[in-house]
């Protein structure tokens, strides 16, 4: 059985307690997901990779997890209180296309992009579309426990009623007398009893392409009720952890925990852990804003806010400097300092093999061990646990110069600390070529090479060059005054 000492932060109780899980051994954790309408920007990245942390971190303590993170393909509309059009309908007609080309589209992006990253694959990836039956059964049962009504084939959840006997908004913390009186009734909307009313089920209109029969006519799921029924589907009513952004905070999942008491009696999550943003000069990234970048963009240095291309190692350390509940400032200064210390954290792991074993040792590295276990099992603390590997890094120097000394049995521990933190637990990996002074050297050659084709106007050459390098991974980018390449 594991031991643990790992705290966490939950948003519900307002305290960092420590981890049991509800059943010993086992953790289960549910993650909202991406609504797949759109490219994922770099923000939405910034929460999975917080939470890839978690998962990899709870598997190396030991624990069987299971990781669920849904795909919203269905019933979100653009605005929280059930008002505007379904985005996804929105952008097939846009685009064209049929809805599911579009959740297809974006499911493969999501995929693609969070793989550069390096992140895991949950254990279930289940769909709203693909869980239309538990949804109706969930909407089912909180009508007949009295919680929901139904009007003119929608149902919604009958928030006043639910908030006479349970704290409606203990999550977010807001007051509820305030929010009744400062939410605004909106238009079309009359059919609510209240005005905090959600909707479980929305009924199709003639227009609606996503519908699917349901005892109350035709008509599509409202986007809570997804999470409610497909946690408790694959982790039951009760499970350890539930995850996503600060923002889901005041409505997605005030009304999740909302639609679980209504049905189950429970709270469904011992531990509601939420991420904050990253920001763009202070702002939170957010595609309706329009200051997102798309990791793509960050890669090939393409985006007028960047002065060059960032790996997307790179990109992930810079994430992991800041504790996954404090916001992340994007900035160009950020980023080139996370370049270098990613790149001397990766040459300093790399010198352990080769470091000279003495009889004794002089480091404290059972000092060094228990810190970067103390950060991490305080909530998570990556800023904290890289500090602390950057005194493994220090030490590794003065070993490698021999100002201090190690013997066998540590070195062999120094190289299991490492490797277990560095690339399990924080997921980072070796981009083997990319900064390395030789590769760089020789691409220099190549790309004057191609240089000195284009000047001749010889466009074969200089093509043939590009081409047969992004065969290999290598592409490259014609600046204004100089040409850069990165590794895909
Ligand atoms: P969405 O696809 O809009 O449902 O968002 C997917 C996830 O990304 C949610 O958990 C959001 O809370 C999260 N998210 C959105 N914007 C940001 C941001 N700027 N920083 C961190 N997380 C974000
Ligand atoms: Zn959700």
């Amino acid at each position: 059985m594991v031991i643990s000492k790992l705290k966490i932060y939950d948003t519900l109780k307002k305290e960092t307690l420590l981890f049991n899980p509800i059943h010993p051994g086992y953790v289960g954790m549910y993650v909202c997901g991406p609504t797949v309408y759109s490219n994922a920007h770099l923000g939405n990245c910034r929460t999975y990779i917080s939470f890839d942390i978690m998962f990899r971190y709870l598997l190396h303590l030991g624990y069987k997890v299971r990781y669920v993170r849904n795909i919203t393909d269905a019933g979100h509309l653009e605005g929280d209180r059930d008002e505007g059009d379904d985005k996804f309908a929105k952008k097939a007609k846009l685009e064209q296309l049929e809805p599911m080309e579009i959740v297809q589209r974006y499911t493969v992006d999501f995929h693609q992009v969070l793989a550069q990253f390096n992140t895991l694959p949950p254990s279930i990836e289940p769909t709203a579309t693909g869980h239309i039956i538990e949804q109706i059964e969930m909407a089912r049962k909180i009508i007949a426990n009295g919680y929901a009504y139904e009007n003119n084939g929608t149902i919604y959840f009958d928030v006043e009623k639910y908030a006479k006997e349970y704290p409606y908004t203990q999550l977010s913390g807001r007051n509820l007398d305030e929010l009744l009186t400062n939410t605004r009734e909106l238009d079309g909307q009359e059919e609510k009893k209240g005005r905090l009313d959600f909707a479980l089920w929305i009924k199709a209109k003639p227009e609606t392409l996503m519908r699917w029969p349901s005892p109350w006519g035709e008509g599509f799921p409202g986007w809570h009720i997804e999470c409610s029924a497909m946690s408790s589907k694959y982790l039951g009513s009760e499970f350890d952890i539930h995850g996503g952004g600060m923002d889901l905070v005041p409505t997605h999942h005030t009304n999740e925990i909302a639609q679980n008491f209504a049905c189950h009696q429970t709270n469904p999550a011992k531990f509601w852990v939420h991420t904050n943003m990253l920001t763009v000069n202070g702002q939170k990234m957010s595609k309706s804003l329009g200051n997102s970048f798309l990791p793509d963009e960050l890669f090939s240095g393409s985006h007028p806010l960047l002065d060059k291309g960032y790996s997307p190692m790179t990109v992930r350390f810079f994430m992991l400097q800041a504790h996954y509940r404090s916001t992340l400032d994007f900035s160009n200064e950020a980023l080139q300092a996370s370049e270098k210390g990613f790149i001397r954290l990766m040459k300093a792991t790399k010198l352990i093999d080769g470091l000279k074993v003495k009889d004794a040792t002089t480091i404290d590295l059972e000092g060094l061990t228990a810190s970067v276990y103390q950060a991490l099992n305080d909530d998570f603390n990556t800023p904290v646990t890289i500090a602390q590997l950057f005194e493994g890094v220090r030490l590794i120097n003065l070993l490698n110069d021999d100002k201090e000394t190690i013997n066998a049995e540590d070195k062999l521990a120094l190289k299991k600390l490492f490797t277990e933190i560095v690339f399990e637990v924080l997921g980072l990996k070796e981009e083997n070529v990319a900064g390395s002074e030789k590769i760089d050297g020789l691409m220099d050659v190549i790309l004057s090479i191609r240089q000195e084709a284009k000047a001749k106007k010889d466009f074969s050459t200089s093509d043939f060059i590009r081409d047969r390098l992004k065969t290999i991974g290598f592409e490259i980018n014609d600046g204004k005054d100089s040409t850069s390449y990165l590794t895909l």
